[in-house]
């Protein structure tokens, strides 16, 4: 009888005592000084744990956010200055279809359809309220480039005409609605927020950070990553040339005091290159530029270009297309030529984000 008891007694113990001490532990976990280091390890884990708990909550709130509110996009058309409400998806199927060749790889239009999502509820987010009532406008300049179905299969059948191209035009609509809807609901964020989802055309082998762009910082997840099989594709590489006249004109539209001699040493002479190997600072005559402006001023595809000075004519040639930052299109679908998913891709050009669901 003793013995069943005590049998009980050990079972009670087993069963509710010693796992209240141990709830109790966790529950009531505060920071533990002079403790041996497993105990403390243990501690570090069970922080982490609960900040990852809490960055999910923040991340839930968010997504919750964005769900109620964002599913009707307020599209403004800039030709003819008017709004038209439609659904985030029917409005994605339009940019995905203006911003990317419908013979790129499905796998590299589904990571162009998940960046255009993110850009969109970021813009959103951010309530510029530069458009008035209008969330974005379909001006590739401005927010992202923007079609409609019966524009876009008119500009397939004008292919097919004069390129020869044999599209069938309802498989190549049907492929942008697959990207899109295979992607359906999902956007990149970084510590629980939707990212900036910057992207250009080509990144000549390498993405710039902003930083080197536009200046400031605050964006840790465009970082300066390398690509291969970029040069397979025409935006690759350019060149643009000029009368020495012409290059002194340009100049001075922008700086009316701007001198240069053509016959010294170093007239033009490369400063500094940025982490993507584009030009930093330049020293043109009498000036230091940025890249950048260089780009801009002899509308050059991009900053990352070498100077030629020869007996009649400067010449730039240049590599990739674009600001290069964030994802290159054509990068991406190089990436999905060599095997990468949407996600292997997306995740190649930002860096430490996550795909979620909202
Ligand atoms: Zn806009």
């Amino acid at each position: 009888m003793k013995k069943i008891v005590l049998y009980v007694l050990i079972l009670v113990i087993l069963t509710f005592v010693i796992p209240f001490f141990f709830t109790k532990a966790t529950v009531d976990s505060k920071p533990i000084i002079g403790v041996n280091l497993e105990d403390n390890e243990e501690h570090i884990e069970e922080q982490e744990k609960k900040q990852e708990t809490q960055q999910e909550a923040q991340n839930q709130e968010v997504m919750e956010y964005n769900y109620n509110d964002y599913n009707t996009i307020k599209l403004l058309h800039t030709k003819t200055n008017t709004i038209e409400e439609l659904p985030l998806d029917e409005y994605l199927y339009g940019v995905v279809s203006a911003e990317m060749p419908i013979d790129f790889e499905l796998e590299a239009l589904k990571a162009q359809a998940l960046v255009a999502r993110t850009y969109t509820i970021y813009k959103i987010m951010q309530n510029e309220l530069k458009h008035g009532e209008a969330h974005v406008c379909d001006s590739s300049s401005c927010c992202q480039a923007w079609i409609s179905k019966e524009d876009r299969l008119a500009k397939w059948e004008e292919k097919n005409k004069e390129e020869n191209k044999g599209y069938n035009v309802e498989d190549n609509w049907n492929k942008i609605v697959s990207a899109v809807n295979e992607t359906k609901g999902k956007i990149i964020t970084y510590e629980g927020k939707p990212i900036n989802a910057f992207f250009h055309s080509n990144s000549g082998g390498a993405t710039e950070a902003p930083v080197d762009v536009w200046g400031g910082t605050g964006y840790p997840y465009l970082q300066t990553v390398e690509t291969s099989g970029e040069d397979a594709y025409t935006q690759y590489s350019s060149e643009v040339t000029m009368s020495k006249d012409e290059f002194v004109n340009k100049m001075k539209q922008k700086y009316s005091d701007f001198q240069i001699n053509f016959d010294e040493e170093n007239c033009i002479q490369v400063q500094a290159y940025t982490a993507g190997g584009r030009i930093k600072t330049i020293k043109i005559g009498n000036y230091n530029l940025s890249g950048v402006e260089v780009r801009s001023i002899f509308s050059l595809r991009s900053a990352n270009f070498v100077v030629e000075i020869g007996e009649q004519d400067i010449k730039f040639s240049v590599k990739g297309y674009g600001h290069g930052v964030g994802m290159s299109q054509t990068g991406a679908d190089s990436l999905a030529k060599q095997g990468y998913n949407c996600e292997d891709i997306v995740k190649h050009f930002y860096t430490g984000i996550e795909i979620v669901n909202f």
